[in-house]
């Protein structure tokens, strides 16, 4: 078991945190181990932890894997970080951008490394960056075997909800495309210093061996996601007719829409992730 004195680390590296990085720092070692515990870690796992800020969950992390490789943007942090997780040999800390670092070269190197297994991402993300940073990982990075992330507690939501209702959106979809989801628990403002405006929800992201809809373009399916969200008041043949990348006029898509068993009326945000795979393989045909 670890503890963090977040306010003491601040204080003694004289550090002035950076509201523009997201910089609101865990300070409830119980919400550390309780994120930590649902990453379920062992021996033979290695940590790519994105943002580390000062290290209050990296320790907790390097007690519990094989080795913990961590990526912070903000060089100012980097002594802090050093200083405070200096009695551990599994970390290792890369200051860089993680929207430009080469992940999968990172993850190669440090697997080998601390000859580890599996590998997963743990990360209290920056909210302004939170659907981009998770959207590259799902889409580009290969071997990463789960991921347990804090976000704004309405973009977890979002990732877990299902056709028709208000958060079903293509985050959802495409979440539900490459994952598992499931929401593991809330940690309120008063957890960080600074205290954030938003509430924060953990999330844990089990990645599937193959995505959950067999899918003949995977291009085509995720333009048709965003084409059909895009425009949510209209009806998915209306939507579809305006988007620009399909070369089928509104009767056409009508019959391909009713040969699914829908009605020709229908809206797009009530479509399944299995649904919209169907519609862009006969889309594609
Ligand atoms: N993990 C720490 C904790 O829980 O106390 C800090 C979390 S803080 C919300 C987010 C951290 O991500 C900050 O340290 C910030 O500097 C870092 N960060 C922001 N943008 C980043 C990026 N593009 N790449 C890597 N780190 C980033």
């Amino acid at each position: 078991m670890t503890k963090n004195n977040t306010l003491d680390v601040i204080k003694k590296h004289n550090l002035r945190l950076t509201k523009s990085l997201g910089q609101n720092f865990l300070n409830d070692d119980n919400v550390v181990r309780k994120i930590v515990d649902a990453a379920d870690l062992d021996k033979d796992t290695l940590v790519l932890e994105i943002g580390p800020g000062i290290g209050s969950m990296t320790r907790e992390l390097a007690g519990r894997a094989a080795g913990v490789v961590a990526i912070e943007i903000d060089k100012h942090l980097i002594p802090a970080l050093n200083d405070n997780l200096s009695e551990f040999s599994n970390i290792d800390i890369i200051n860089n951008d993680v929207m430009k670092a080469n992940i999968d070269d990172i993850i190669s190197e440090y697997k080998n490394k601390y000859n580890s297994k599996s590998v997963r991402v743990v990360a209290n993300l920056p909210y302004y960056i939170t659907t981009p940073i998770i959207m590259r990982f799902l889409e580009e990075v290969k071997g990463i075997d789960g991921m347990v992330f804090m976000v704004q507690k309405e973009v977890a939501q979002r990732m877990v909800s299902g056709p028709g209702t208000k958060d079903y959106g293509a985050l959802s979809v495409a979440v539900q495309f490459y994952c598992k989801p499931a929401i593991i628990f809330d940690v309120p403002p008063h957890c960080f210093i600074p205290q954030p405006e938003v509430h924060s929800t953990i999330i844990r992201l089990d990645i599937l061996k193959e995505p959950s809809v067999r899918v003949d373009d995977k291009d085509l399916y995720f333009k048709l996601v965003r084409a059909s969200f895009g425009q949510r008041r209209k009806t998915l043949v209306n939507g579809l007719a305006n988007a620009g990348f399909l070369r089928k006029d509104k009767e056409q898509l009508r019959q391909i829409i009713e040969s699914m068993g829908l009605k020709d009326n229908i809206r797009g945000e009530v479509l399944s992730v299995q649904q919209f795979g169907e519609l862009s393989n006969l889309l594609g045909r």
